[in-house]
């Protein structure tokens, strides 16, 4: 006789597996540039957010190791507890400079970030305002926050500014988030036109620029596209385009300084391994010195929409909507016998009836795999 433990989860994968749904961590080893290999054979990857190639690039290799020799590979305890390591605070400066801020936090990933920065700022009766398309760990902080939360349309600009007309009465603070660069879809948030709503309404604005960061704009990310934009909490990670891991804000220095002493996936969770931030580092200095490499994922992209007759990529993320999931499965497989890696992505990652593949485009990647993927993927457009 099986535990009810055991009971609950067996009957879960069964209904996820009856409706196409079931998500399994397949084995894959990746190799440099954008390789890997699964079941046995080499793939060209279109699924891999290391957008520059950072995380095989020799001298971001060499400063992870040089930093691990050093310092050795755990940072031991919180920040608040172990003190402060010079390459955080080194991490930090550059991160602020780059996004033209007073100061930065780093964090232990993405997830925690959001999880942490949205609570520390919003909490029971005030207002936050998530895109509907945001990426997940924006709405568990905005969950945890206890604050009201508030959906407003993708990118519309004119329901976030009714919404936030209609709730800002009586909340004593507000806040807006939402992705610079999108996730799954790969376009970009009108920062200049939320910006000047949140003004009006004195509301703040989270921008999660996971995407944006050495891919849009100047490679600063989403922010620096709109100079017009007051984005007041610049969050990204260091594992997409800086190819290690770990995440960051910036903002104004009491903003940074009120973070570190309260928000609680910085004080009660280990800082991140030195080697980490050694790398992010070593992955800022390539990208300050080769502004090509910052051009090449979305000029890859637009090959793709240009052959395709599809819209012209924003970012280096390009959606093919295929709306079932069990379609979205198919194709994926179709692609796998062709040698090309495209994971589905399906429901609740993306919303019901919007199955899709997600392509995510690289530096590495040659115009021969572009045209390689524009081919396999023709058939399966939907007319
Ligand atoms: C990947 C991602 C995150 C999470 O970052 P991790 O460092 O992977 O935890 C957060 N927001 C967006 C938009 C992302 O794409």
């Amino acid at each position: 006789m099986t535990d009810t433990l055991t009971a609950f989860a067996q009957g879960k994968i069964d209904q996820l597996a009856a409706a196409s749904l079931l998500r399994t961590i397949q084995p894959t080893r990746r190799m440099a540039g954008v390789l890997v290999e699964r079941g046995g054979r080499t793939l060209v990857s279109f699924s891999c957010n290391d957008y520059l190639g950072l995380s095989h690039h020799p001298e971001v290799k060499a400063a992870a190791m040089a930093a691990v020799e050093t310092y050795g590979t755990g940072a031991g305890a919180s920040r608040l507890v172990t003190g402060d390591h010079p390459l955080f605070s080194e991490l930090e400066a550059r991160l602020a400079t780059l996004k033209g801020t007073e100061a930065a936090c780093i964090f232990g990933s993405g997830y925690l970030a959001n999880t942490g920065i949205i609570p520390t700022f919003v909490g029971p009766g005030d207002l936050i305002l998530v895109d509907e398309l945001a990426h997940a760990c924006i709405w568990t902080g905005a969950k945890l926050s206890q604050a009201e939360v508030v959906v407003f349309r993708h990118n519309d600009v004119a329901d976030l500014a009714a919404k936030l007309a209609e709730g800002r009465t009586g909340a004593p603070k507000a806040l807006v988030a939402t992705d610079g660069v999108f996730s799954m879809d790969g376009d970009i948030a009108p920062l200049d036109e939320i910006s000047r709503v949140c003004r009006d309404h004195d509301a703040w604005l989270l921008v999660d620029d996971a995407h944006g960061l050495g891919v849009v704009g100047d490679g600063s990310g989403t922010a620096r596209m709109f100079p017009d934009a007051r984005v007041d909490l610049q969050m990204g990670t260091l594992s997409k385009a800086i190819g290690g891991y770990g995440a960051y804000v910036c903002a104004t220095q009491p903003v940074i300084d009120f973070i570190k002493t309260r928000t609680r996936t910085v004080v009660y969770s280990t800082g991140l391994p030195p080697a980490n931030a050694a790398a992010a580092i070593a992955a800022l200095d390539v990208m300050a010195r080769e502004p090509e490499r910052i051009a090449a994922p979305i000029a890859r992209a637009r090959r793709l929409t240009t052959a395709l007759n599809l819209p012209p990529a924003e970012s280096a993320v390009v959606p093919i909507i295929l709306g079932e999931a069990e379609t979205a499965l198919a194709a994926a497989r179709d692609l796998e016998t062709k040698g090309l890696l495209v994971v589905p992505i399906r429901p609740p990652t993306v919303p019901a009836g919007t199955a899709r593949l997600r392509l995510a485009f690289s530096s590495e990647h040659t115009d021969e795999q572009i045209d390689q993927l524009v081919e396999a993927v023709r058939p399966w457009l939907p007319r």
